[in-house]
């Protein structure tokens, strides 16, 4: 039996903290926040989306190749179904979205019944669980940690499982510091960076604030007239410095990183076809309807909201009927629902992510246990891993996965 610190009770180290324990290891929890969980029950707007439906080749198909290739031990070793068993045990009943998301039964809160269940399992595995302990160092260098160090004590151990978390959202305990120090001891790292969070607008428009752009396509382009760097689809929503909504979301990492190599533009597809073909239905239109508005039309594809001011910064007339449409204002229509123009982006804040990218190198971990390479004692788990997988379930359950791993001591 070895004596275990756990850093940070979010979802990785609560599952690090338990399986440690369960496994016989004497553990300490260190939590900076004065409870347990505290972005676990934030996530999914309260509700909770603890993982996605599938087995484990149609989960890491959601993330990029390399982060794929690591995952792939851990996922198979404590899959969603792993999760989903445990939090069944203890009275959390699921139920599975159409688009596979999976998140505890709807009542109130949901979220923190989650939280709940591993506080349950911590307790019981006999976990010393420390509530308002922030970590503030590191102790030893490789290739041994000896412990950590607190604002008025330092704590030994024979093994420290570092699960810190990203750097978004700093007001729930993850400020991104351990990364600095790990790196500092001469663990490679890649940088925090921005990822899954709203993207500012240089021309905002906060007069659409709160009008959603449905079924179509988020673009992002190197300029107005560059090539296509990324696209999703998906839904966006015009806030009062941006857009938001599940697009911008998962376009937000390729914006920031394509605004800082140069031009970068964002335009939204509302209809997805090539203008050619949306022009030809257009003329069909015309000549099948022709005392049809034109305002009609494009209220037919884009919010209702949007067509009047639309319209006016187009110079076309309210009045103006397709039969009396000139080729450049069918142009200009067929335009604004293939390719509404959003402009360029605004750097993407790291705090507003619902995860951070960047973080310790998958290439310094091992995929089976999350040892660190060149320590004998020290593991990494969860978002302070270089792991950031989209919405939908994904980074609570490479949280999961990667603590169950961490946490398998021998
Ligand atoms: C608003 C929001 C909604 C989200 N919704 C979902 C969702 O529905 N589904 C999904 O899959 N993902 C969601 N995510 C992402 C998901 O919450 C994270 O990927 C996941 O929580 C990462 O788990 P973790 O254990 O690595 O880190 P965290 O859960 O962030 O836990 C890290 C813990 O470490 C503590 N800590 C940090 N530094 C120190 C220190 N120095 N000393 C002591 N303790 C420290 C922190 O206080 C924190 O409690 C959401 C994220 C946000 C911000």
């Amino acid at each position: 039996m070895t004596s275990v610190i756990v850093v940070g009770g979010g979802a990785a180290g609560l599952v690090a903290a338990w399986r440690a324990a369960s496994l016989g290891h004497r553990v300490t929890l260190l939590e900076a926040n004065g409870r347990l969980g505290v972005k676990l029950r934030i996530s999914g707007g309260g509700k909770c989306n603890i993982t996605h439906d599938g087995p484990p080749k149609a989960l890491l198909a959601a993330f990029t190749k390399d982060q794929a290739r690591f995952l792939r031990a851990s996922l198979h070793a404590f899959g969603s179904e792993a999760v989903l068993d445990l939090l069944r045990r203890e009275g959390v009943a699921t139920y599975v979205r159409d688009n596979g998301r999976v998140f505890p039964l709807d009542r109130p809160g949901s979220a923190s019944a989650v939280v709940a269940a591993f506080e349950t399992l911590v307790h019981r595995a006999g976990v010393d669980v420390r509530t308002g302990a922030r970590v503030t160092g590191l102790l030893g260098g490789a290739p041994r940690i000896e412990g950590v160090r607190l604002e008025r004590e330092d704590v030994t151990a024979g093994g420290v499982i570092l699960a810190t978390g990203g750097a978004s959202y700093p007001e729930t305990g993850t400020r991104g510091e351990v990364l600095d120090w790990l790196k500092a001891l001469g663990v490679p790292v890649r940088p925090w960076f921005p990822a899954l969070a709203p993207i500012p607008l240089e021309i905002p428009r906060p007069a659409w604030e709160g009008v959603a752009l449905r079924d179509g396509e988020l673009r992002l382009s190197a300029g107005p007239e560059g090539r296509r760097l990324a696209a999703f689809r998906g839904d966006a929503l015009f806030t009062k410095t941006g857009i938001s909504g599940p697009a911008a979301l998962e376009l937000s990492q390729a914006a920031e990183r394509a605004r800082r190599g140069g031009p970068a533009w964002l335009t939204y597809a509302a209809v997805v076809d090539p203008p050619e073909t949306v022009d030809t239905a257009l003329q069909a239109e015309a000549r099948a309807n022709p005392r049809l508005l034109a305002g009609t039309w494009l209220g037919r594809h884009l919010p209702e909201r949007l067509v009047d001011p639309l319209l006016a910064e187009a110079g076309l007339p309210r009045d103006l009927r397709l039969k009396d449409l000139p080729k450049e204002a069918r142009r200009t229509l067929v335009a604004l629902v293939t390719a509404l123009p959003l402009g360029a982006p605004r750097p993407v804040p790291l705090a507003r992510g619902e995860v951070a990218a960047g973080g310790v190198a998958l290439s310094a971990v091992d995929p089976h246990t999350m040892a660190l390479r060149g320590w004998e004692n020290l593991r990494v788990c969860g978002e302070l891993l270089d792991l950031d997988g989209p919405v939908g379930g994904y980074n609570l359950q490479a949280a999961f996965s990667t603590g169950f791993a961490a946490g398998s001591l021998g």
